[in-house]
């Protein structure tokens, strides 16, 4: 089946592209459509926002994910405005420095990223599902590859890959096998193959 991915990230296009596999010919996000704003307050909204603007631009079923880093001695935040930690044109650099900044001194560290994927259909059905990945936020950046929080993300997990790195220190592979988005794709792969 074809899915009109309504993400421009690349980085993001080739972790589903890895998980959804034969599955789904992946099609990009047309350059035309416009970004929707992603005001909706919560990941399901904001996911549905978009799917459904690519969706209805494409006339073709369409997937979007939505992502929050939920910091629990932060209350939760920053949750849906992850993004937008160190304000609204912030880069993933200044977001990670904002966030050692207010976790000095803190020694809960547990965080989780949460992951929401759907689909949306020209007729308006839906598929929704979550992928979690729970962890803690390092006291320092690890260098590696990765991006946006990678560095400072070390999850925690009884998989052989949770063993200390940060995700940025992990193959893609590995990274995929136990991340929120991997979690969320390969839930969204089984729910389509038993659709
Ligand atoms: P998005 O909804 O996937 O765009 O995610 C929102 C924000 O969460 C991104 O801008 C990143 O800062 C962060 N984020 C999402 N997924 C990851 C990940 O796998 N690693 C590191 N940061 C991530």
């Amino acid at each position: 089946m074809q899915l009109v991915c309504a993400t421009a990230n690349a980085h993001k296009v080739d972790e589903i592209a890895a998980v959804l596999g034969d599955l789904v010919e992946l099609l990009p996000r047309p350059a035309e459509v416009p970004d929707v704003v992603e005001d909706a307050g919560t990941l399901e909204g904001n996911a549905r926002l978009k799917a459904r603007a690519i969706c209805a631009a494409t006339g073709l079923p369409a997937v979007a994910d939505d992502t929050g880093l939920f910091v629990a001695a932060l209350d939760g935040e920053p949750g849906v405005e992850t993004a937008y930690f160190a304000g609204p044109t912030a880069t993933y650099a200044e977001n990670r420095d904002k966030m050692l900044d207010v976790l000095t001194g803190v020694t809960d560290r547990r965080a989780e990223f949460v992951t929401v994927a759907l689909v949306v259909w020209p007729d308006g059905q839906e598929l929704l599902v979550r992928g979690v990945c729970a962890g803690h936020i390092a006291e320092a950046e690890r260098d590696g590859r990765g991006w946006g929080y990678d560095p400072l993300f070390v999850p925690d997990d009884e998989h052989p890959f949770a063993d200390g790195r940060t995700f940025s220190q992990m193959t893609d592979d590995e990274k995929n096998a136990i991340s929120h988005r991997g979690r969320a794709f390969a839930a969204l792969a089984e729910a389509l193959r038993t659709r």
